[in-house]
C-alpha cells in the first residue's frame, strides 16, 4: 500500500475526485489517500499562499500528490498555487501527453499522439522583474545547465521507457544564443547517449506551426518553460482533448499529478463535469508509483467505455456518441469495464517493473573565467548616442567604451538615424589588450560615473570561459 496526498480542490474538484477515486478503488489500486485542504477555502481564510503548514507536510512526506484543480480567488493579492508548488518542491518536469481519440472524438488531427516535455522551474518564469527607467522593463531569463539536463535527460529516458523513436527540442537558439543556445546544446550532448532515439532540433516558431498543422510528425517533445506552456495548450486543444488530457510535474524527491483544466465553476456540482482530465493524470500517478498492472486496467476500461460511446456532455457528439452522462455515471461506466480491452483505440501496455533512469546532477569542475569588460546600462534621455558617447568615453581605467546599443541594437559607432532610441542604454567597455582586467577597473569606472553624474541602473561584466565568449555581440557590431 503506497500512501498519497490527495486535494478535492474546488468547483468541479469534489467531483471529479470522487469519481476517479471511485475508479482507483475499483482497479483495487495499492493506495491509501490522504486528503488535505487547499485552494479557495485556504486563500479565503487569509492565508494568501492557498496553502497550509499540514498540507505542505503531508505532499512533502508522502512525495505523492493527486490534486483537483482549484479556483485561484479574482483580486490582487493571492499568489498561485500551482507556481509555488512547482518551484518549492522542485518539479522541474511538466509532462503532458496529447493524443487524438479519433474517430470517438473529433479532432482534425486522428493520427496525434504527443508527449510535451516542458521545463518546469525557471526561463522567464523566474519571476525576475524590474522597472529601470521611465521607458524600460525588464524580465531576467534565467536557464541553467542543471536546468537543462535534468529536463532533457528526462525526456530522453521518458522516450525510452514508453517506446517512442523520437525527441524534439523547441527553441529559438538563433537568436537567444547564449540562454536557448546552452539548451540546445544539452540537448545536443544528451541526444548523443541514445544513439537508439532519434534527436532533432526547431526554431520555435516554425514547430509551433508545424505541430498545429501536423503534429503527427512529433513524438517527444523537450522544450524550456514560456514555450512549453503555449505549445502544450496549443497541443492539447488540437488533439480535439482539452478536457481529457492530466499532467504530471515531476521532481527529484515529489511529483504532483493534475487534470490541465481549471475548477470550471459554471458547472460545479451539476454531474456534467468530464472527470477524464484528472483520471489521466491518476493512470500517470499508477506508472510513477509502479503499479503499470492497475494504471493499463483503468486506461483499457475508459478506452472501452468512449469507444462504446459514453460520453459526457463536452465530448458528446450526434451520430459518435451513445449515450450522454453525467460525471457519476461515466465513473460507473469506465467501472464496468474494468478488465476488458478496446477493440480500435490503442490497448495500453506499460513497462513494469521499471524506473526512468535518472542520475543526480554531477556539478562539472569549474572553468577557467575570465573578465573582458563590463555594460553599464545608462539611463539617459537624450536622443543622439554620439553625445552620449562623448560623455561616457570619459570613464576609463584599463577598459574602454567600445559600444553603445539601445534595446539590443548598435547605435555608436557608427549608428543609424533611422534607429529609435529609448532612454535605456547599454554601454561596453572591454579591454583592449587581450589581457583580463583588472579587478578594481569596474568599480573604478562606476566610481568615476558618479562623479560625472551618469545615471547608472546596472551592471553586467563580461567573462570569458575557458577562452569562449559568455556574451552577445550588439546585433550589428
Ligand atoms: P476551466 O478549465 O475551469 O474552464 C474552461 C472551460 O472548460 C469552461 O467552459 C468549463 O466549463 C470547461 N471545462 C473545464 N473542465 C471541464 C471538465 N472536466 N468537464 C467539462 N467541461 C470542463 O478554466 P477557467 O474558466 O479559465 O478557470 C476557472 C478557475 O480554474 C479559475 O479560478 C482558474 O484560476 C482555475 N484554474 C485552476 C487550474 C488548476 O488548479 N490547475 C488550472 C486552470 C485554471
Amino acid at each position: 500500500m503506497q500512501k498519497i496526498t490527495i486535494a478535492k480542490g474546488d468547483g468541479i474538484g469534489p467531483e471529479i475526485m470522487d469519481a476517479t477515486l471511485r475508479i482507483l478503488k475499483a482497479a483495487n489500486a495499492r493506495i491509501e489517500f490522504e486528503e488535505i485542504e487547499i485552494g479557495e477555502k485556504v486563500y479565503l481564510s487569509g492565508n494568501t499562499s492557498g496553502i497550509g503548514k499540514e498540507a505542505w507536510e503531508s505532499i512533502r512526506h508522502n512525495k505523492v500528490f493527486l490534486k483537483a484543480p482549484i479556483t485561484t480567488p479574482q483580486g490582487g493579492g493571492y499568489k498561485s498555487l500551482n507556481v509555488t508548488m512547482r518551484k518549492a518542491l522542485g518539479l522541474y518536469a511538466n509532462i503532458r501527453p496529447c493524443k487524438s481519440y479519433h474517430p470517438f472524438i473529433a479532432t482534425k488531427h486522428p493520427g496525434m499522439d504527443v508527449v510535451i516535455i516542458r521545463e518546469n522551474e525557471e526561463d522567464l518564469y523566474a519571476g525576475i522583474e524590474h522597472q529601470q527607467t521611465d521607458e524600460v522593463v525588464q524580465c531576467l531569463k534565467l536557464i541553467s545547465r542543471p536546468g537543462c539536463e535534468k529536463i532533457v535527460r528526462y525526456a530522453f529516458e521518458y522516450a525510452r521507457l514508453y517506446k517512442r523513436k523520437k525527441v524534439s527540442c523547441f527553441v529559438k537558439d538563433n537568436i537567444m544564443k547564449q540562454t536557448d543556445g546552452l539548451f540546445q546544446k544539452v540537448f545536443m550532448e544528451i541526444a548523443a547517449e541514445y544513439p537508439d532515439i532519434e534527436a532533432d532540433s526547431w526554431i520555435i516558431d516554425i514547430a509551433a506551426a508545424r505541430l498545429a498543422d501536423t503534429p503527427e510528425i512529433f513524438e517527444v517533445i523537450v522544450t524550456p518553460n514560456l514555450y512549453g506552456d503555449v505549445v502544450s495548450d496549443i497541443a492539447a486543444q488540437i488533439s480535439g482533448s482539452v478536457g481529457l488530457a492530466g499532467s504530471a510535474n515531476i521532481g527529484e524527491l515529489c511529483a504532483m499529478f493534475e487534470a490541465i483544466h481549471g475548477s470550471a465553476p459554471t458547472i460545479a456540482g451539476q454531474n456534467v463535469a468530464n472527470p477524464s482530465g484528472l483520471l489521466k493524470a491518476a493512470i500517470m500517478m499508477l506508472n510513477h508509483i509502479g503499479q503499470q498492472d492497475v494504471a493499463e486496467r483503468i486506461k483499457n476500461a475508459w478506452s472501452c467505455a468512449i469507444e462504446e460511446g459514453i460520453h459526457t456532455a463536452d465530448i458528446y457528439k450526434e451520430g459518435v456518441s451513445k449515450q450522454l452522462v453525467g460525471t457519476k455515471e461515466f465513473a460507473d461506466a469506465v467501472i464496468a469495464h474494468l478488465g476488458q480491452l478496446p477493440q480500435q483505440l490503442k490497448v495500453a501496455e506499460y513497462e513494469k517493473g521499471v524506473q526512468l533512469n535518472l542520475p543526480k546532477y554531477k556539478r562539472r569542475l569549474a572553468s577557467s573565467k575570465v573578465l573582458k569588460g563590463v555594460d553599464v546600462f545608462v539611463d539617459w534621455k537624450g536622443g543622439d548616442a554620439n553625445q552620449l558617447a562623448e560623455q561616457v568615453a570619459k570613464l576609463n581605467s584599463d577598459i574602454r567604451l567600445t559600444m553603445i546599443t539601445n534595446r539590443g541594437v548598435k547605435v555608436w559607432p557608427n549608428g543609424f538615424e533611422e534607429t529609435f532610441c529609448t532612454d535605456h542604454w547599454r554601454c561596453r567597455f572591454e579591454v583592449s589588450n587581450g589581457k583580463p582586467a583588472e579587478k578594481g577597473s569596474i568599480p573604478q569606472l562606476l566610481a568615476q560615473a558618479l562623479n560625472e553624474e551618469i545615471d547608472v541602473i546596472k551592471t553586467e561584466n563580461l567573462y570569458e570561459f575557458d577562452g569562449v565568449k559568455g556574451y552577445s555581440l550588439g546585433q550589428g557590431q
